[in-house]
């Protein structure tokens, strides 16, 4: 699980590219963006699962460089 000070979340595609969402504070909210295509989104809560169902979906990018 990643910590509440984690400030990005990367996964990798199935041809070894990095995609990542930025995610930083917006007040109360978060305020995520993709690196890659520039999505954004704002959300008050788990902005982390959020940012990996964008990665996935859009890129689909499910491989966790921190995980074997
Ligand atoms: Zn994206």
């Amino acid at each position: 699980m990643p910590s509440m000070t984690t400030s990005k979340v990367s996964r990798w595609d199935q041809h070894g590219r990095e995609h990542t969402v930025h995610v930083s504070k917006s007040g109360v909210q978060r305020a995520l963006r993709c690196a890659t295509c520039d999505w954004q989104k704002k959300a008050q809560f788990l902005p982390w699962l959020k940012a990996e169902e964008h990665l996935a979906e859009a890129h689909q990018a499910t491989v966790d460089p921190a995980e074997d």
